[in-house]
């Protein structure tokens, strides 16, 4: 049983928002995109039922969609001002670190949309199925 139940603890270790200990994909972290973001259909602790309706991990792609321009904004940054380089060599540079970071925006834009819509509910009689 795990003593830390941050949210930001939950969100980057990949727990269930609700009971912060279930985890929330098949698989644990790998660059294999098909494999990594296989989710569970409920929670293995609290039995909270992940797809909350239909197609509810679409919403993700705008979390993935905000997660990549600021990990591109920031891969520009560090190009230019750490390393000098010129602007087609930072875009060369955004396209490999997003191509090699698109499994953690993947898993991480999932499990942030879950977040806000599935609350922390310490009470285990309270929880939702
Ligand atoms: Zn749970």
């Amino acid at each position: 049983m795990s003593t830390n139940k941050s949210k930001l603890y939950s969100i980057f270790t990949s727990k269930c928002p609700q009971c912060r200990e279930g985890a929330f994909f098949e698989n644990k972290f790998s660059f294999n995109v098909l494999k990594t973001t296989i989710t569970k259909t409920h929670c293995p602790k609290c039995n909270l039922k992940y797809m909350r309706e239909p197609s509810f991990f679409y919403g993700a792609m705008y979390v993935g969609y905000g997660l990549s321009v600021g990990l591109a904004i920031a891969i520009y940054v560090i190009s230019t001002l750490f390393f000098g380089l010129t602007m087609r060599e930072s875009l060369v540079a955004i396209a490999i670190g997003l191509f090699t970071l698109a499994p953690w925006t993947l898993r991480l834009s999932r499990v942030l949309w879950i977040h806000l819509f599935v609350s922390y509910q310490k009470d285990p009689n309270k929880r939702v199925k």
